[in-house]
């Protein structure tokens, strides 16, 4: 009686580390494609969306793009050219442009990055 006892609470023990240990995997997410960007790149356009500047669009969000520099908008922007400049460069990551915002996103993986 006692040995399944133990047994029990060794098998709930576990199953709780497990679950702690993918949660805690899944929250700090180690992009691989942050080794091919750089982090601290500058934007080539700080006063918008490179594309929305030269057509005299609007934006709502900007993002930066961590491979080359470029300012393009969210996908909440009529022309999404953030998403569109991905899609013509494979640029894995960009970064909100947002001053009051501290995030980035892999277009590959699908992912946020803290
Ligand atoms: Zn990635
Ligand atoms: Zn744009
Ligand atoms: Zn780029």
């Amino acid at each position: 009686m006692n040995y399944i006892k133990i047994l029990n609470i060794h098998s709930k023990e576990i199953e709780s580390y497990i679950r702690y240990s993918y949660y805690s995997y899944s929250m700090k997410h180690t992009d691989t494609h942050l080794q091919q960007v750089n982090q601290h790149i500058k934007a080539k356009t700080p006063n918008g969306c490179e594309e929305c500047l030269q057509m005299g669009s609007d934006w709502v969000h900007l993002r930066l793009c961590l491979s080359c520099g470029h300012v393009g908008c969210c996908d909440s922007s009529p022309n999404k050219h953030a998403t569109k400049h991905f899609k013509a460069t494979q640029h894995p990551i960009i970064r909100s442009f947002q001053p009051d915002e501290d995030w980035k996103y892999c277009y590959v993986d699908d992912a946020m990055i803290e």
